[in-house]
């Protein structure tokens, strides 16, 4: 049989660090079994639902190459089979139109909370041989809700978490179309997990109470049940679950700040899965070695460290010239031209281990295109009157050297010896004016990328 999983996202806002994992579990498990995964866009909440945000989840997908097989599946293009589906459980005697009120409901959950009893409907519509069903109100539209068996229980075999059983008695005759005909979450999932035969379902733990729910509709269905894998939810650093208040949680922030989907990947599927002691690895890997069973059941914690150390393993090991390519929608000017470009490739060679993100990159090695602007502080504290007669001893002799990183470096290094000074009196004011910065790396491969004129240009403005 083969292998088919999916994942469901209801629109309703960003693709979430969360969803992508999830994501990315469900289409791993595909590959590695060489079958299928399917994308589902769960828009039946019309209120909730956003075109823009189906734009976030597809685009959040195709930047992390989570590609799905076949055509996109939307909820709202289905209504007509999930209305058949429920006409053919009304005519089989497992569901039926209940017309309490929203009033009546209310008071009901209240007087059993007030008993200390846990709210739930009380079938007061659900017909039974012998019983009278109340008077049928003119005013209301039904909702149909499922007969759920009244006993027994409901299990199965979670891959992730072990057994889980839970007693029909808990359960309600849940809601599967409201009074407007709408047809509800829990019922739709059902419906086209049998007809996109869902083989594996491979979602959040927040779905773990809507599972008994949902495997009783499939039996009475008469629909093969799929197995379930319920995913522990992701923690912040403070161990509450991730949200807003961690920094970024959606893909796109992410995206925007220049973090790159090879690494984004590689982090998430280390949330809750290991392979021994391995922390980077390409998606063919993890899609050979990925397995349900290596998956913790225990929540797994979110660490913008770990992420930024990934980030940087990642751009570094990427050629020079793709990072520029990658970098454009980056930098903060427009048309670079070829010279400009050279020098920043050569400025991302220089400075690419050195950051966290693609916005980092380009904000570090912008001062290669533009002049840099220097912080009040920084000339301060390095752009003295002494220091600055050093600088001009030196660019005195900058028209003497071939312009390359070693010649620099040993025309710096005799001006050190012949003036008895310490490096960094001189390599510090040079840093701050040509770059706007007092960390950089080596001063003399600086020069050499930005050039003899520009070099020139720059200390030129603090020395008269
Ligand atoms: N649409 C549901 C959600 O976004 C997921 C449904 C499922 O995976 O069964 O939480």
């Amino acid at each position: 049989m083969t292998v088919i999983t999916r994942f469901a996202p209801s629109p309703t806002g960003d693709l979430h660090i969360g969803g992508a994992r999830t994501a990315l579990f469900a289409w791993a498990y595909a590959r590695n079994q060489k079958g299928k995964f399917i994308l589902r866009i769960e828009d039946t909440d019309l209120d909730r639902s956003t075109p823009e945000a189906i734009e976030v989840i597809i685009n959040g997908m195709n930047w992390l190459g989570l590609h799905h097989d076949g055509p996109i599946h939307y909820q709202t293009d289905r209504m007509d089979r999930y209305k058949a589906v429920i006409q053919s459980l009304l005519e089989n005697n497992q569901a039926y139109p209940c017309y309490s009120s929203k009033e009546e409901l209310d008071a009901l959950r209240e007087s059993q909370m007030k008993e200390g009893l846990k709210p739930k409907y009380d079938g007061r519509w659900r017909p039974e041989p012998g019983k009278k069903l109340p008077e049928k109100p003119l005013d209301i539209h039904p909702v149909i809700r499922f007969r759920n068996p009244s006993n027994g229980h409901v299990s199965w075999n979670d891959r992730v978490k072990g057994d889980i059983t839970f007693n029909n008695e808990e359960l309600d005759d849940f809601i599967i179309s409201r009074s407007d005909g709408t047809p509800t979450y829990n019922f739709c999932v059902v419906v086209d997990d049998w007809d996109m035969n869902i083989t594996d379902v491979i979602r959040g733990d927040d779905h773990v109470n809507n599972t008994p729910r949902q495997i009783n509709l499939f039996k009475a269905l008469n629909a093969p049940v799929p197995n379930y894998a319920h995913l522990s939810m992701i923690l912040g650093s403070d161990g509450q679950k991730l949200s807003k208040r961690h920094g970024s949680v959606s893909v796109l922030e992410y995206q925007k700040k220049g973090y790159l989907p090879q690494a984004i990947k590689n982090y998430l599927a280390r949330l809750g899965w290991s392979h021994g002691d391995d922390e980077i690895f390409s998606m063919v890997q993890f899609s050979q070695w990925f397995d349900l069973g290596n998956i913790t059941s225990s929540p797994a914690q979110f660490n913008d460290e770990k992420l930024n150390w990934l980030n940087n393993q990642y751009i570094r090991e990427m050629d020079d010239e793709s990072i520029f390519n990658l970098m454009i929608d980056f930098f903060k000017f427009n048309d670079i031209d070829e010279l400009s470009k050279q020098k920043l490739i050569k400025g991302i060679a220089l400075y690419k281990e050195r950051v966290n993100n693609l916005v980092e990159l380009s904000n570090q090695i912008l001062f290669i295109v533009e002049q840099p602007h220097i912080m009040p502080e920084l000339i301060q504290k390095y752009l003295d009157a002494d220091r600055l007669n050093l600088v001009k001893g030196l660019n005195s002799l900058l028209d003497e050297v071939k312009w390359e990183d070693d010649e620099i470096n040993s025309l710096i290094k005799k001006f050190v010896a012949a003036n008895q000074l310490k490096f960094p009196l001189i390599a510090m004011p040079l840093r701050v004016i040509l770059t706007g910065s007092d960390h950089t790396p080596s001063i003399a491969s600086i020069m050499s990328i930005i050039g003899r004129e520009e070099t020139k240009q720059r200390i030129l403005k603090y020395i008269n």
